[in-house]
């Protein structure tokens, strides 16, 4: 990756090499803190994304990476994280240069990632089939067995870890991959290719190609030699990506967005419940698929809650991501902040209250970057556009509500169902509200978690397939069954079969 004039030069990863876009071209990544350029990078194409999958192909079907041994697989995997950790400052930092996450989460996401490669790694080995009894003397087996080559389509909020939740337990499982980034965020998913390389894991099995979606994810959806696609972004690609994958029936999964409920009983622990909610909506600026973005408070408490929550959230620190002390960097793209900045507008013509924020902070300093203030409606509707559309942003609507029934209908109400968390210190009431919710991922008592060990996707529109955990394994083979015939009497195609029909 060269250095020109402070600007450095990324390139396409195919087949073990940094190379150029065939065509040539490329595209300008930039700092959301500052929209200054940080980045030339390589854009993909058509014929790009044809001789990486050709590339991965023959990894997967004459590379050493499908003879290894699953010890040795796990070993690179391992080795992955080993380096993950030992670049950890590095590629946090450009982690926060790229897309404007603070530098705080930053770290934790190169942390996780690394924790997720290792979990994998240790998987490996444990990739097993059943042996089912037959009414007869037959012997019947299963295998699990990798898909072959998967394409992996990412979105910009979390680059470097939906990076690794996608490619170690694909890796693990002895895939080979086509990783698209997203536009926005191409360079540490190109970095972490260049680190699956340092680590050993043979050319061809992990390919990088940054380029426009409709483009080179079009074409990785298409592409006859890909066998399985996994993605992860809003739900309107999500649909188009199952049109696209539909020519060649590939498996497809799909983690897509959400407008998650957060809910608030009056018995429950109030300090621990705004300190919770606050950060449920406002890490990472909002925009995380699982931010919980309806506040379902109890109108008993709505106002005691609102206080403190207004008071805190009005304190939250917005500035330099790089700054340790900071708590909210800026959107992505000066796009993102007009399009949450045009979800504002219509929540207050809708007749939502704002309560906080709604608008760019107004220091001179940050007049460059792409940041909006931590914004708070009240007195929403869970009608009203705000509370049902994903703004993807520090946009959070609060809704007051009288009963249990009432809430969990509420909450209910809406095409997604990625997660939901329930504030209460009832026992009872918790479970009975885990069951009733209509979500892959509910929290009770705590805001948000998504560990490597613990399921992670969507009901309804939010989504198809676990990711994370032992799951993600079933998202990345196929079962094959064997059938064993153990009668030494001879198959008589018109008469007795042995083992019966
Ligand atoms: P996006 O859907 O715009 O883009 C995601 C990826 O798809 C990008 O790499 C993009 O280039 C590519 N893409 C775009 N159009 C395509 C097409 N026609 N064919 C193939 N690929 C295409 O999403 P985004 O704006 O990058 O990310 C934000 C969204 O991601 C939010 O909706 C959020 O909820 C969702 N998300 C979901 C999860 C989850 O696990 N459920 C996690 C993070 C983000």
């Amino acid at each position: 990756m060269a250095v020109t004039a402070g600007i450095k030069e990324y390139q396409l990863l195919i087949d073990g090499q940094f190379v150029p876009a065939a065509s040539g071209e490329t595209f300008e990544t930039l700092n959301p803190t500052t929209n200054e350029v940080i980045g030339r990078v390589a854009r993909a194409g058509k014929e790009d994304v044809d001789r990486a999958v050709r590339a991965a192909r023959r990894a997967f079907d004459d590379g050493p990476w499908g003879r290894m041994t699953p010890n040795e697989r796990a070993r690179r995997l391992r080795r992955v994280a080993e380096i993950m950790r030992e670049r950890q400052e590095e590629l946090a930092r450009l982690e926060t240069l790229n897309c404007g996450k603070i530098i705080v989460e930053s770290r934790m996401d190169v942390a996780s990632a690394a924790n997720c490669f290792e979990y994998y790694a240790n998987l490996a080995g444990q990739i097993w089939g059943e042996t089912i009894p037959m009414n007869g003397p037959l012997l019947d087996y299963t295998v699990r067995e990798p898909y072959g080559v998967c394409g992996q389509i990412i979105p910009w909020n979390f680059p470097i870890l939906m990076a690794a939740w996608k490619l170690a337990p694909a890796l693990a499982a002895g895939n080979t991959v086509v990783l698209k980034p997203a536009s926005y965020t191409p360079i540490t998913a190109l970095l972490l290719g260049q680190i699956c390389l340092e680590a050993d894991i043979p050319e061809g099995v992990v390919n990088v190609l940054p380029g426009p979606g409709n483009e080179v994810g079009a074409a990785i959806c298409e592409h006859p030699m890909v066998d399985k696609i996994a993605f992860t972004g809003e739900t309107e690609t999500g649909r188009q990506i199952l049109r696209l994958s539909a020519g060649t029936i590939k498996k497809v999964s799909l983690e897509l967005g959400g407008k998650s409920p957060n809910i608030v009983f009056p018995d429950a622990n109030l300090e621990e419940a705004v300190n919770g909610s606050l950060f449920a909506i406002f890490s990472n600026a909002g925009q995380r698929c699982t931010a919980r973005t309806r506040l379902f408070l109890h109108e008993s408490i709505h106002d005691r809650f609102m206080d403190d929550f207004l008071a805190k959230a009005g304190k939250i620190r917005i500035g330099d991501p790089l700054d340790d002390s900071t708590q909210m960097g800026p959107l992505v793209s000066r796009r993102q902040c007009e399009r949450v900045l045009s979800f504002v507008e219509r929540a207050r013509s809708e007749g939502a209250e704002l309560r906080l924020g709604g608008k760019r902070p107004e220091k001179a300093d940050l007049q460059r970057g792409n940041f909006v203030e931590p914004t708070i409606f009240d007195l929403v509707r869970n009608d009203m556009s705000i509370a049902r559309e994903e703004v993807f942003g520090p946009v959070l609507s609060v809704i007051p509500f009288r009963d249990e029934e009432e809430v969990v209908a509420l909450a209910n109400d809406t095409i997604y169902g990625l997660a939901a968390t329930i504030w209460t210190s009832d026992v009872k009431r918790a479970h009975r509200l885990a069951a009733r919710i209509r979500a892959g991922n509910i929290s009770i008592n705590y805001p948000v978690v998504n560990p490597p060990e613990a399921p992670f996707g969507g009901f309804k529109q939010s989504g198809i397939g676990r990711e994370l955990s032992r799951h993600a394994l079933d998202l990345y083979t196929q079962v094959k069954n064997v059938v064993v015939g153990l009668s030494e009497e001879v198959f008589d195609w018109y008469g007795r079969w042995p083992g019966g029909r």
